[in-house]
Order: C-alpha cells, then structure tokens, then sequence
C-alpha cells in the first residue's frame, strides 16, 4: 500500500467559494485548494471554527483544482450549522489530510457500505476513477438518497436500503426494505469480499458481526463519522481486535 500524504500541523486557511443544498438536510461547499496539498481519496480534513474542530471527509477528487465537503446539516450541531449558513467569500481554517481510510486494489470484489451521509468518501473514490464495486446505501427516509444520480451515471450498483416502515412513495426505484445489514445477510452471495464501510458506529459493528458469521476470509476497511454513546467520534477506530495487514483492514 502506497504510504498517505503528510499530514501537515500547521492549519490551512481557504476560502468559501460556493454552496449548493443536494437534499433538505445536506450541502456541498467548494472551497479554494491550498496549494501543495494534495490527499487521497477517502481521507478527511478537520475544520475548525468557534474553538472545536469537526472532522469531513472530501468529497471533491484528488485531481480537482478545489476542494469540496458535504455536509448533513445538524440543527443542533455547532460546526454543521455554522458552515450550513456560511457565505462565499469566507475564510475557514483547517488541518489535514487525516486518516487512513482509502482504496486498496485488490483481485476480490468489492462492497461499499455507507449509512446516510458516510457515503461521501466513496464519493470521492468514484471522482478518483474507482469503479467496480457494489455501492449499498442505508438511509432512514427516501429523501436521504443523494448521489443516487452520480453512482448510476459512473455505472455503478446501487443498493438502497430504507426501512419498509419509513418507505414513502417518490423513490426512483424499490430500495431494499431493511437495513444495509439485512441486505448483506439476506441478499448478498456467501463469498470473500473487501467491505468498505462508512458511517455510524452501530452500523460498523453490525457489518463486522455479519461478515464474523458470514463472509469469512473478507477483509473489512472502516470509517466511522458518529457513534451514539460517545457523541463526536474523532477518527477512533471499532474496538475490534485486528489481525489482518493494512492499516484499517481487518481478515476476517
Ligand atoms: C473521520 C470523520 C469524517 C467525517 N466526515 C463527515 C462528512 O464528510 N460529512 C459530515 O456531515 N460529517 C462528517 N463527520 C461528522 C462530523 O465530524 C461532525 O461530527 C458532524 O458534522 C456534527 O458536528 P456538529 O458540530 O455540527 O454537531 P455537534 O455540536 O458535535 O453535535 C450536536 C448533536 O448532534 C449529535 N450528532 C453529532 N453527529 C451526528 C450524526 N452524524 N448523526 C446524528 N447525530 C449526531 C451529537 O451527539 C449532539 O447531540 C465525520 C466524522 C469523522 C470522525
């Protein structure tokens, strides 16, 4: 595996060029692209603003002249609210890139797992050029489903999975009525595979749990955005024990 850009200490300072809503909660913002600094997808960048910082994975590509986040817009959340209203012409401050999260070729196939908006960094996988793998998304509402256009139109499977009870009409298609673990179990062939998973915490170790019993000999990468007992994250890593190569993967 090809080593992860430098992180450098020192902050970054950029400016707000653009912001644009793809869902009623969710935002992109474009910002100018420092220059030197390069990263690979997947990884984050830690902004900070009012004395916190919040980590975001990119969602523009390497190659792209600018850089790009987005954003699921929290009403409480301090950080999200704050650039949810931010103008262009407004300078951000931030630290980067971090994390480790990224594509490892491999001859396996491959299948991304994304809860709502962990889905960004496979977003920015797909802008980099990575294709041939299966894209299953977990949302709790139709309205959730960004980037449904994007992964069909670069010829990728999209699974989406929205719990029957929450199901409204309007969706382009049947989403698979369960969670992404549901889907994994139910429908997807018994194999050896790469999982990459991006998201919430109880889903990470839900896929990890399915792939203990079902996928043997997988190897799984993860991300974690959010873990519900913990509140902010920080880029911890599942607390499972690890035992393959790489530095996210697990062998399963
Ligand atoms: C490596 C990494 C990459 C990330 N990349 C992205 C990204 O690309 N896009 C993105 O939008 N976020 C991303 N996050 C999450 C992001 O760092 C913040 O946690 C999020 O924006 C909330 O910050 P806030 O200041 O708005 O809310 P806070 O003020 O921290 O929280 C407000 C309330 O919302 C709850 N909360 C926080 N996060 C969530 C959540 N995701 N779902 C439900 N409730 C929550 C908190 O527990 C608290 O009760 C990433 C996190 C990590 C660790």
């Amino acid at each position: 595996m090809s080593s992860m850009h430098p992180i450098r200490r020192e902050p970054h300072h950029v400016e707000v060029t653009g912001r644009r809503w793809i869902s009623e909660h969710v935002f992109e913002i474009t910002l100018t692209r420092p220059e030197g600094f390069s990263f690979r997808a997947g990884q984050s960048i830690r902004v900070r603003c009012m004395e916190t910082e919040r980590a975001y994975c990119l969602v523009s590509s390497p190659e792209d002249p600018f850089l790009a986040l987005c954003i699921l817009h929290l009403p409480q959340g301090k950080v999200s609210s704050y650039l949810a209203a931010i103008e262009p012409g407004s300078v951000i401050e931030f630290t980067g890139p971090h994390g480790d999260f990224a594509f490892i070729p491999s001859t396996r196939e491959k299948v991304f797992v994304a809860t709502g908006i962990g889905i960004v960094p496979f977003v920015s996988m797909v802008r980099s050029g990575v294709r041939d793998f299966m894209m299953v998304h977990g949302v709790s509402s139709p309205q959730e489903l960004y980037y449904e256009d994007f992964f069909e139109k670069n010829g990728v499977k999209f699974v989406q999975c929205v719990p029957q009870a929450s199901f409204q009409e309007g969706g382009k298609q049947s989403p698979f009525p369960g969670s992404v673990t549901d889907y994994l179990a139910r429908e997807l062939p018994r194999g050896e595979y790469d999982f990459y998973l991006s998201g919430d915490e109880a889903m990470v170790l839900d896929v990890y749990s399915v792939v203990d019993d079902l996928f043997l000999g997988s190897r799984v990468y993860s991300e974690i955005f959010f873990s519900r007992s913990m509140g902010q994250w920080q880029n911890r890593k599942p607390p499972v024990a690890a035992e393959g190569s790489g530095p996210t993967g697990r062998v399963r």
